[in-house]
Parts: C-alpha cells; sequence; structure tokens
C-alpha cells in the first residue's frame, strides 16, 4: 500500500491520538471504579457505626427495668421509651442500608427480638409493685437472657459487616492491581510506540526531507552529478525523482555546452594556426597536432589531392608511429577515402566492425575502432578530406560530424589562400612569358649567391645567353611566333641545367643562368652544350635564319676569379657575349 505525505502525518497524529485516548478512558475507569470503593467503603462505615449504636443502646435498654424492679420508680418508664425509641431509630437506619439475604434475615430477627424484648420489658415497667416481686424478678431473668440473645444476634450482624468490608478490602486490591497493571501497559506501549512513531516520521519525512535539502544544495554548488535516493513512495520519492530527472537534463545541457565551447575553442586554434602561416606543409602538420590535441582525437590524418595524377595522398597525419605509417595513396573513388572525395560528402564509420563494406586496408591501424572522414574544397573543387580516428567504437556522433564539417571548410580555405599566396608570390618573381624567373629575382638570387660563395671561398658561374638575330625571325615569321620560340627555348634551357641551377629571362631574347659551386671551364663546357643543343634543336622556321638554324651566342664569367662584385661579374659575362656575336655568334666566349 503506497500512503501520502498527509496520510502518513495523519495517520501518526491519529494513532497518537488513539493512544492518548486510551490512556485518558483507561484513567477514567480506574478512577470511577477507586471512587466506587470509597463509596462502598463510607457505607459500610455508616452500617458499623449504626450497628455499634444499636448494640450500644439494646445493652442500655436493661438499664431502666432493672433500676424500677429495685426502686420502683415510675420515672424509668420515660427512661425507657427514650432507649427503645433510640434502637428503633437505629434499627429504621439499618432496614435503609442494603445487604445480602443473610443481613435481611438477620436484621429482621434483630427487629422482631426487639419488638419481642420491648415487650417483656414493658410488662415488667407496667406492674405496680416490682420491689420484691417473685414473678417480676422471674420475668426479669427471662428479660436478661433474651437481651442477651439480641444482644448476640446484634453482634451476628457486627460479624457480617465485617466480613464484608474484608471481602470489599480485597476487591479494592484487585482492583488496584488491575489499574497497576493497565497503567503499566498503557506506559510500555507509549514506550515503544513513541519511539516507533519518531523513527517513522524520520525514515519517511525527515530525512528524505534533509536529503532534498542536500540535493539542492549540491546543485546549486554545480555538482550536477549528485542524485538522490529516496524510497518513501509518496510525494517526496516522486519530488526526488523530478529532481533527479532535472539533474541529469541540467548535466547533459553542461556536456553539450562544454562539447561546444571545446568544439568552438578548437575552431578558434585552428582558424589561428590558418591565419598564422602560408606555408602549406607546415599549416597542414600544425592542424592535425592542433586537432588531436584540442578534442582529445589520438588519431587524424589530412589527405590532398594530387591535381596532376589525380592521386588523394597522405600530406599529415599524426598518432600513427606505432604503426610506422608513412603514406596512404588512393585513386579517386577507391576505398572510403576515395570514395568521400568522388561523392563529397562525410562519412560517420561507429563501428568499423559492423561497416559493411569496409576495406581493411582502409583502416589504418588494427586499434581503429570509429573513423569520421570529411572532404575539404573551394568553390565546386575538391582539395582533399580531413579524417579522424578513435579506438573506440560509437564515440563519434553527428555532431562531431557537423563539426569536422566546419573544420574542414576552414581548412579548404586555409590550403586555396596558401596556394592563392604562393601563386601571386611566384608571379612577383618570374616572368609572365616564359615562367622562367625574372630580372629582379635573378639579381636578388644573384647577390645572395656571390655573398654565400664568397663566405666559403667557392666559386660560381654566371652564363649570359642571346638569340642571335632575333628581330630577323620576329620579322619573318610575326611577334607571337617570336613569343612561341622564346618559350620553348626557355624550357629548353630549364631542362638543361641542375636543380641548384637558377635560370632567368634577363631581357627581350636575353636569358642569364646562375651556377653555383661551379668553375669557368665546367660552365664554359655546359655552355657549349647548351649552343650545341640549341642549334640541333628543331624549333619551327629554323631554316629562315641567316645561319640555317636557330642560335644563341653566350657569355661565361666566374666569381670570383673574373670579378667579385655582382655588377662586375655581369659586365664581364656581357662583355663575352658581345665578343662572341662579333666573332660571329653561335659561339661560347670566356670572360
Ligand atoms: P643579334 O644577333 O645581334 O642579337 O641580333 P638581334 O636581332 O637578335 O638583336 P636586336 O637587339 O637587334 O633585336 C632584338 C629583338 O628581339 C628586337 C625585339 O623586337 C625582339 N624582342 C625582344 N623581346 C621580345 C619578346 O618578348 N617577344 C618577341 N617576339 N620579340 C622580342
Ligand atoms: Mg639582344
Ligand atoms: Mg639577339
Amino acid at each position: 500500500m503506497r500512503l501520502g505525505i498527509a496520510q502518513k502525518l495523519s495517520g501518526v497524529f491519529l494513532l497518537g491520538v488513539a493512544l492518548f485516548a486510551v490512556s485518558i478512558s483507561t484513567a477514567y475507569i480506574v478512577m470511577g471504579d477507586l471512587s466506587n470503593t470509597i463509596d462502598e467503603s463510607s457505607k459500610l462505615s455508616r452500617k458499623v457505626n449504626l450497628i455499634g449504636n444499636l448494640q450500644l443502646s439494646l445493652n442500655k435498654l436493661v438499664i431502666p427495668v432493672a433500676e424500677y424492679i429495685s426502686y420502683g420508680d415510675k420515672g424509668e418508664r420515660d427512661h425507657y421509651d427514650k432507649l427503645i425509641m433510640e434502637v428503633s431509630v437505629n434499627l429504621e437506619e439499618l432496614k435503609q442500608q442494603k445487604g445480602d439475604a443473610k443481613w435481611d434475615e438477620v436484621l429482621s430477627t434483630v427487629s422482631n427480638d426487639s419488638v419481642k424484648l420491648g415487650e417483656m420489658i414493658v410488662d415488667i415497667l407496667y406492674m405496680d409493685n416490682p420491689v420484691g416481686n417473685k414473678a417480676a424478678a422471674q420475668l426479669m431473668k427471662k428479660v436478661y437472657e433474651f437481651s442477651e440473645r439480641v444482644i448476640g444476634e446484634a453482634e451476628r450482624f457486627h460479624r457480617l459487616t465485617i466480613e464484608e468490608m474484608k471481602r470489599m478490602e480485597e476487591a479494592a486490591k484487585a482492583k488496584r492491581r488491575k489499574a497497576n497493571t493497565a497503567f503499566a501497559f498503557i506506559l510500555i506501549i507509549a514506550g515503544i510506540a513513541l519511539p516507533l512513531f519518531s523513527l517513522y516520521l524520520s525514515r519517511y519525512v525527515t530525512r528524505p526531507l534533509l536529503a532534498l535539502h542536500k540535493g539542492v544544495g549540491a546543485i546549486g554548488e554545480g555538482r550536477l552529478d549528485h542524485r538522490i535516493d529516496i524510497k518513501t513512495g509518496d510525494e517526496i520519492e516522486a519530488l526526488a525523482e523530478k529532481f533527479n530527472n532535472m539533474a541529469v537534463s541540467l548535466e547533459d545541457a553542461k556536456k553539450e555546452l562544454d562539447r561546444r565551447l571545446l568544439e568552438l575553442y578548437t575552431l578558434y586554434n585552428v582558424s589561428k594556426v590558418l591565419n598564422t602561416t602560408f606555408e602549406t606543409e607546415q599549416l597542414l602538420v600544425r592542424l592535425v597536432r592542433d586537432i588531436s590535441k584540442n578534442l582529445d582525437i589520438h588519431r587524424v590524418m589530412i589527405m590532398l589531392l594530387d591535381e596532376r595524377t589525380q592521386e588523394l595522398y597522405s600530406a599529415s597525419f599524426t598518432g600513427f608511429e606505432k604503426e610506422g605509417l608513412k603514406e596512404v595513396r588512393r585513386k579517386i573513388g577507391e576505398g572510403l577515402y576515395g570514395l568521400v572525395v568522388q561523392t563529397g560528402t562525410g562519412r560517420l564509420i561507429k563501428d568499423v566492425d559492423s561497416e559493411l563494406g569496409l576495406a581493411k586496408v582502409d583502416i589504418l591501424s588494427p586499434d581503429i575502432r570509429s573513423i569520421l572522414a570529411v572532404p575539404f574544397g573551394r568553390r565546386d573543387r575538391t582539395l582533399g578530406l580531413l579524417c579522424a580516428f578513435k579506438d573506440r567504437p560509437g564515440t563519434f556522433e553527428w555532431y562531431d560530424l557537423e563539426f569536422f564539417r566546419a573544420v574542414s571548410e576552414q581548412v579548404g580555405v586555409a590550403l586555396e589562400n596558401a596556394r592563392l599566396y604562393l601563386e601571386t608570390k611566384l608571379q612577383a618573381i618570374t616572368d609572365g612569358l616564359t615562367g622562367l624567373y625574372n630580372h629582379r629575382f635573378f639579381r636578388e638570387r644573384l647577390e645572395i649567391e656571390i655573398e654565400r660563395t664568397g663566405r666559403y671561398n667557392h666559386s660560381l658561374s654566371l652564363i649570359m645567353l642571346d638569340v642571335d638575330h632575333f628581330k630577323h625571325y620576329n620579322d619573318t615569321h610575326g611577334h607571337p611566333r617570336g613569343d612561341e620560340l622564346l618559350r620553348e627555348l626557355a624550357d629548353l634551357l630549364q631542362k638543361s641545367i641542375r636543380k641548384a641551377d637558377l635560370a632567368c629571362r634577363y631581357g627581350g631574347e636575353e636569358f642569364a643562368l646562375i651556377l653555383p659551386e661551379t668553375g669557368k671551364e665546367t660552365a664554359v663546357s655546359l655552355a657549349e652544350r647548351i649552343r650545341k643543343a640549341i642549334s640541333e634543336h628543331p624549333f619551327p622556321f629554323r631554316e629562315t635564319q641567316p645561319l640555317g638554324t636557330l642560335t644563341v651566342s653566350i657569355g661565361v664569367s666566374t666569381f670570383p676569379t673574373d670579378n667579385k662584385e655582382i655588377d662586375g661579374l655581369i659586365k664581364k659575362a656581357d662583355d663575352a657575349l658581345y665578343r662572341a656575336k662579333s666573332e660571329g655568334r653561335n659561339k661560347v666566349v670566356g670572360a
């Protein structure tokens, strides 16, 4: 049975009232009984009084008649009348007292015999000469004897009363014992009931209320994991349940808030990284590291799409040290990562074990249990994808996917910015027509290289190259064809040099090559190789040139032997080139 708090309280109250009522009525009954006993005993003492008076007056009754026989005084008759009156008054009063059958019998015997005694006394009192009268004396003897009998009967009366008194005393004792028992019983009941009541109230009212109070305090202090355990089956339990539900909601809300905050913080960090560097490689390394650290995700990977091969490759990753992962490559549409890029939609794999169609090779570590993969790009162009891996299943949620989309978007923007930056930077130092470095960059680099070479006491060579009779080519085939030829020539030059060398367009149809760590001899032979290669290269309409093919004249100067200054070194190469021209062109001249 489930009792409400009001029922519990009124139940305890009613039980208390009942206990009180039982105590009071028991006391009332016991008191009533006692006052009855007192009444009875006062009646009995009245009886004893009356009997004593009767005995006294019966004893005195023979006195007047004895006087009369001795002295013959008729005044004794009045004396007797008074005494007999006393006796009859006593008897009358005794008759009014209640008694049992024995009492009634004794009373009637005493009463009848008293009348008889009176008659016998009156007979003597009304003799004319009683003194010395034999008959009177004889009658007097009988009066004495009868008087003794009546007094004896009255004495029986007395004994009866005494017996009754004894009985009453016994009864009173029994009643007192009963009253004592009743009071002891009430005391025991109260002694047990009152602690039980207070225990009950404490168990069902006080303690639960205190627990509620404590719970509210805990929530107030921000301890949202606090729960109240109350099993009272009443409104307090219902209240505690509602309280617990509220605490759960609050805790959930706080978790959600914390998660959001962490996401915002991560996003902030990510965008901070994205804004600090335009170096793509450095940017990607810092990105995976920051995402991993902020979101406490052990493994993170960024894959980029190689525009040339149309292949995805792992541009940056963290957490794969144990696996010794070197590189991941996928074609577009191939496996999980290839498909994410092909479809342009992110994938959330909550548990790799229950994901059908997931290739084993795409689970990059045996520890990985859930995967998140989100593509990123700019303006309809997918640039790559961001992947996060966790060791436990079910740890990624839809909101993580949403969040990673936001991060990916940032990554896409940043990569695009980095690309634009590189492009702009490249534009500033390259020549638009040939793609070689421009004059400004040539001077900058030459200065740096001279400084460095001088520091290490090494040598550096400079090749200056000019197309022979280029005006003729332009005039014959038009300016655009001339441009075309310059582009082809630039490609040829680029292919002829080492990685450490630098090919620049010096201006017009003049080119310069910076050859670090190169002496005069090597430089001249390289120049010779280039000159030969150009004269043999099948440029369009080369046969229309005055020398029968397309040729170049080359001047070579070397640092530090020819000159130690940039302008001097350039001038030396220029002079050599001028000499090559004047010596008939298609020629290499060393300074
Ligand atoms: P030389 O053998 O003495 O060097 O004869 P040349 O005709 O090459 O020398 P010149 O300095 O007289 O002529 C250079 C020509 O190169 C003049 C100019 O029209 C042409 N030229 C310079 N820059 C460009 C260019 O960017 N595109 C084209 N198509 N022609 C250019
Ligand atoms: Mg020229
Ligand atoms: Mg020329």
